[in-house]
């Protein structure tokens, strides 16, 4: 009697447990990997790579700006409960280190610009700016006389031995000098480094689906070169030695890839402000160099480039997306802001004219 009543109870018990061990095996599949990434644009690119299979979350998020970012412990909590984590390098993220200590992570990371190619950051470039003008003309330097770490000599090195001058010098410790510029995304092809290095981040944490990651890297990374080529026909429209002010030193990777020259007060990070002396200096360089436009940055405040516009009488061209997405929009991805920035460029410079030798000859009789 007892025999035959145990066996179904045995067999509902069987099934009973075969059915809560589908139950969590489904459920594990279905759990997508938990990526952090530092800022929007990492964000977007882990989205693309990774599809259905992940779920990001962004520390820094749109139009907001990495550089001067304050970690709050509900990032520390996020990355504690990361799959993989990818952030930039470089540098760019001064905050993520001690974060990630905090944090206690010790899973996966992903420096996303491992492998681009390395701009050395060789000072201010608007110090640059002013130094050519200062050899093309022969000037004379009273607007250096802020810099007393500077000589008479150091103008007429090579740009080369400037550069290293600079990166010794104390003088110029509010600068930043030795440097990589961070900004490598704004090169569509370290973009699509960028992406190979997310998708082998996520094939190490998730190697079931590599096959996925694998097919989605390439369509990605096929729809960043497309983009790319796009942005050089684009860009090609515009005289190649035409520079323009924005508000810091972001767009280094952009200019050795797309061939337009940017000029800014402040560094490789938003956090200095450009002083009184260093707007008055670039004042009179957009004045020397005939510059035809400013743009502002989406994630700096409007002023510096509203007063810079009221004292030139230069137009502010359009917004250029930086190291932040849009909330919203075609901005709201890398590629569509890639794009963006480069449409803007365009309308804003194609039609310049770059008269610069006839305009030196005309504001150097001062
Ligand atoms: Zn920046």
């Amino acid at each position: 009697m007892p025999l035959p009543s145990a066996l179904p109870c045995t067999k509902s018990r069987l099934i009973a447990v075969a059915l809560v061990t589908l139950g969590f095996t489904s459920l594990a599949q279905a759990q997508p990997i938990q990526v952090v990434t530092s800022f929007s644009i990492l964000a977007d690119m882990a989205r693309n790579v990774g599809g259905e299979h992940v779920e990001v979350t962004s520390l820094v998020g749109p139009d907001s700006d990495s550089h001067v970012y304050m970690p709050s412990p509900s990032d520390a909590r996020a990355l504690a409960e990361a799959d993989l984590v990818v952030f930039n390098g470089l540098q760019f993220e001064g905050w993520m280190n001690r974060l990630l200590d905090s944090s206690g992570y010790q899973g996966e990371l992903v420096t996303a610009s491992e492998g681009t190619k390395p701009l050395p950051y060789s000072g201010l470039s608007m110090e640059h700016a002013a130094d050519h003008a200062d050899h093309a003309d022969h000037a004379d330097h009273q607007e250096h006389g802020g810099h007393a770490g500077h000589d008479e000599e150091e103008h007429h090195s090579s740009h080369e031995e400037h550069a290293e001058e600079h990166a010794e010098s104390e003088a110029h410790a509010g600068h930043e000098h030795g440097k990589f510029d961070p900004h490598a995304w704004l090169d569509l092809s370290a973009g699509a480094i960028y992406a190979a290095n997310i998708r082998d981040g996520l094939i190490a944490v998730d190697p079931e689906h590599e096959q996925d990651y694998r097919a989605q890297a390439d369509a990605y990374i096929k729809e960043i070169k497309a983009t790319d080529a796009h942005i050089h026909e684009l860009l090609d429209a515009v005289p190649h030695d035409t520079y323009v002010i924005v508000d810091h030193d972001a767009f280094g990777h952009f200019q050795r890839a797309y061939g337009i020259g940017f000029l800014s007060p402040v560094g490789l990070s938003t956090d200095a402000e450009p002083s009184a002396a260093d707007l008055v200096k670039l004042i009179e360089i957009i004045k020397q160099r005939n510059i035809p436009a400013l743009f502002q940055e989406n994630m700096v405040g409007p002023a510096l480039m509203q007063q810079l516009s009221e004292e030139t009488g230069l137009p502010i061209a359009g917004t250029l997306y930086t190291g932040a997405l849009s909330e919203s929009g075609p901005t709201s991805h890398y590629l569509g802001m890639m794009l963006h920035n480069a449409e803007v460029l365009h309308a804003g410079l194609a039609d310049a004219q770059h008269q610069e030798e006839g305009h030196q000859e005309e504001t150097h009789k001062h």
